[in-house]
């Protein structure tokens, strides 16, 4: 499949790896928008959030509960983080394989736009 998360997490495509499992990596963003960016991604190839199927949940958990483990272990679990996840094309989402953005470092602000 040509997807570049998937070629990411089978090693593929070179990335700034965190932290890797079974069945979730994450890496730095390429173009980073916060001085902490990282994505969050399951290797299992899901398109967008529309795609997770009930059988899922465990995987989407997973990633949400790695989010705030990383969040603590980078320091910015007191000050602030945000976690975002674009779902299609009319809210940002330009890669097709689900990821959560994991930001901090910066404040930000809310709403986002
Ligand atoms: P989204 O717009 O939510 O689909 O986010 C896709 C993100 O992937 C963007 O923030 C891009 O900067 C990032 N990105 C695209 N290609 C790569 C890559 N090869 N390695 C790391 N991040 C990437
Ligand atoms: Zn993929």
């Amino acid at each position: 499949m040509d997807c570049i998360f998937c070629k990411i997490a089978n090693k593929e495509l070179p990335a700034v790896i965190s932290y890797e499992d079974p069945d979730v990596v994450v890496f730095d963003d390429l173009h980073p928008r916060a001085p902490i960016h990282k994505l969050i991604i399951p290797r299992k190839h899901i398109s967008t959030l529309n795609d997770l199927a009930e059988s899922d949940k465990p995987l989407a958990g997973h990633l949400m509960y790695t989010a705030q483990r990383l969040a603590k272990e980078l320091g910015i679990a007191e000050d602030g983080y945000r976690v975002v996840m674009n779902c299609n094309a009319g809210a940002g989402q330009a890669v097709f394989h689900i990821h959560l953005h994991l930001l901090g470092g910066r404040a930000m602000t809310w709403p986002p736009g």
